[in-house]
């Protein structure tokens, strides 16, 4: 953050208003959007939400019903993908079978007539750690390794950009989870804008820096990963992201920065910053906080819960022990199988199926959503 080092622009990804229909049907309604240079973005959503159109856009691959495509200050909205100085990883891997790892990364250097590639392979190998494998075939590479010779061979040209379309997809879990810090770590060191399309929201959350949470053809909700986890805005974002126990409550009244609640019998607090519905009073709100953010105290021992907490009260349903934590469902008359995540520290023996208890969290950890949204 010096001054010769401030804004570095070529590697911006910027939409503007742009859409795509096929027929009657949107595929992505008119969308806004800024990529800084040399973040990692991720586009995350279910299937069929628009993410891959959105991403083969920017790639040329797809031509925009409406809007405009900017590349740094380049506008390239009708620029074929060749032209444009951004490369695409997909899930099939695309390798060239025939050609040894050498050759498959140093491909797009000799079709510009590069000579001497020596050197730049070399580095590109080392980069994605396959300095070894150099002469042998794709056939003869894990997937992962083969994915990696993927990305190589995309960043060998030093685009711009670089869009990764769920590259990972054919992974098997751990190796994914591998490949997911592997990415990041060469993101960070290359320092160029990954754009990465995903279903899994794990992944997301590990490797990008901004995430575009998108659904039906629009985004959601864009923040980072811990912005999105704590903070969601709508009832789609929370339940993407992790598990959210949602309670109907109503506005009852305000006090400074705070919001209190009416839910069943009892009152919820919700600072006002984190509630994204309207606040007036009588107004309909669903009260939401993660099930690691609980903690579960045996009805018989009410009387020890500090004051100033959030706190309904239910009967647990079941539990499930699982090393670190036990999950429990509880029962409660505003809010239907809660979740509660409890680490297994001092855990309170009495807490079994058909428990009397009380649930309590801080105030500070509470969100609310618009209770009239689709
Ligand atoms: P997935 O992860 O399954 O690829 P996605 O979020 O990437 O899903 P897109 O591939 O962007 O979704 O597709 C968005 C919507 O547009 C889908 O409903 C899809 O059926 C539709 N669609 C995509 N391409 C075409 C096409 N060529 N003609 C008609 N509809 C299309």
């Amino acid at each position: 953050t010096t001054m010769t080092n401030k804004t570095d622009t070529t590697g911006d990804v910027r939409l503007s208003g742009i859409s795509k229909t096929y027929g009657s049907f949107t595929a992505v309604h008119p969308l806004d959007l800024t990529v800084p240079q040399g973040s990692f973005f991720a586009l995350l959503g279910a299937s069929g939400c628009g993410k891959t159109t959105t991403l083969r856009m920017i790639a040329g691959l797809e031509e925009p019903s409406s809007g405009t495509v900017f590349l740094g200050d380049q506008e390239v909205t009708r620029l074929p993908p060749y032209k444009r100085p951004v490369n695409t990883v997909f899930q099939s891997y695309a390798l060239f079978p025939h050609l040894d790892i050498f050759e498959n990364v140093a491909f797009g250097l000799r079709r510009r007539g590069i000579k001497s590639v020596k050197k730049q392979v070399g580095e590109m190998l080392d980069l994605v750690q396959l300095g070894e494998q150099a002469r042998k075939k794709p056939h003869q590479l894990s997937g992962g390794q083969q994915q990696r010779v993927a990305v190589a061979r995309a960043l060998i040209n030093h685009p711009k950009v670089l869009l990764l379309d769920e590259p990972l997809g054919a992974l098997d879990l751990k190796l994914r989870r591998q490949m997911q810090l592997e990415l990041k770590r060469i993101q960070t060191e290359v320092g160029i804008t990954f754009v990465h399309v995903t279903h899994d929201q794990e992944e997301a959350m590990t490797m990008a820096d901004t995430v575009a949470v998108m659904n039906a053809g629009r985004v959601e909700q864009l923040g980072s990963p811990t912005d999105l986890y704590e903070n969601p805005n709508t009832t789609f974002v929370a339940n993407f992201l992790g598990t959210s126990n949602l309670i109907e409550a109503e506005v009852d009244s305000k006090s400074g920065d705070e919001i209190v609640l009416k839910a069943g019998g009892g009152k919820l607090v919700l600072p006002e910053a984190r509630c994204s519905a309207p606040t007036q009073t009588g107004g309909k709100v669903l009260v939401g906080v993660r099930p690691e953010k609980i903690s579960l105290t045996h009805a018989d021992d009410a009387g020890e819960i500090p004051v100033g907490r959030n706190r309904i009260t239910g009967k647990i349903a079941n539990s499930s022990f699982i090393g670190v934590s036990t999950q429990y469902v509880v029962d409660s008359p505003v809010c239907p199988e809660f979740e509660v995540y409890a680490q297994n520290i001092d855990r309170d023996a009495r807490l079994v199926p058909g428990a009397e208890v009380v649930l309590h969290w801080s105030p500070a950890h509470t969100f609310g959503l618009d209770a009239a949204q689709d």
